[in-house]
């Protein structure tokens, strides 16, 4: 599958130039699902996690945004790809 991750949230750890999201995986969540996980919860676990429903794309969120320089960028074990 060649698929590609077009992301503008350039203060991400895995956002790279072009707007490009170079996660190895993501995993787009309701905001309250989001807002209320621990950062361990994220796309290595998906296959163990029920929906999370939402009606707009203003009620989704990327589960696997971390903050550049954040000492929390191991904490989901998702990999940056180089
Ligand atoms: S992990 Fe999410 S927020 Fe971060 S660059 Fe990728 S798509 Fe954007």
């Amino acid at each position: 599958m060649n698929q590609h991750i077009h992301c503008l949230i350039n203060t991400c750890h895995y956002y790279a130039e072009g707007n490009k999201c170079v996660a190895n995986e993501i995993m787009v969540a309701s905001d309250e699902f989001g807002s209320t996980r621990q950062d361990h919860i994220d796309a290595t676990m998906a296959k163990q996690l029920s929906p999370t429903p939402a009606d707009t794309c203003m009620a989704t969120c990327c589960k696997t945004f971390v903050s550049k320089g954040s000492n929390q960028t191991t904490a989901d074990r998702v990999q940056k790809l180089s």
